[in-house]
C-alpha cells in the first residue's frame, strides 16, 4: 500500500480545510403558505406538496401550553 512521503504541514492542512464550511441551503418560498422550504421536498409548515396536502404538518401541543 502506498504511504505518503512526508507529513502534510499545518499550512496544507489548513489550506485544504478552508474549502470545507457547509454551504448555505438552497431555499424556496412554498407555492400554498409562501415560507420558505427545501426544493423538491413537502413544506414543513403546511404539509402541501405539488398543490395537494400530503402530510398533515405536526402541531406542537406541549410548548404551546408552556
Ligand atoms: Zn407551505
Amino acid at each position: 500500500m502506498a504511504v505518503p512521503k512526508r507529513r502534510k504541514s499545518k499550512s496544507k492542512v489548513r489550506t485544504k480545510r478552508a474549502h470545507h464550511a457547509i454551504g448555505k441551503p438552497n431555499l424556496v418560498p412554498c407555492s400554498n403558505c409562501n415560507s420558505y422550504k427545501l426544493p423538491h421536498r413537502i413544506c414543513p409548515t403546511c404539509g402541501f406538496y405539488k398543490d395537494r396536502v400530503v402530510l398533515e404538518p405536526k402541531v406542537k401541543k406541549a410548548k404551546e401550553d408552556n
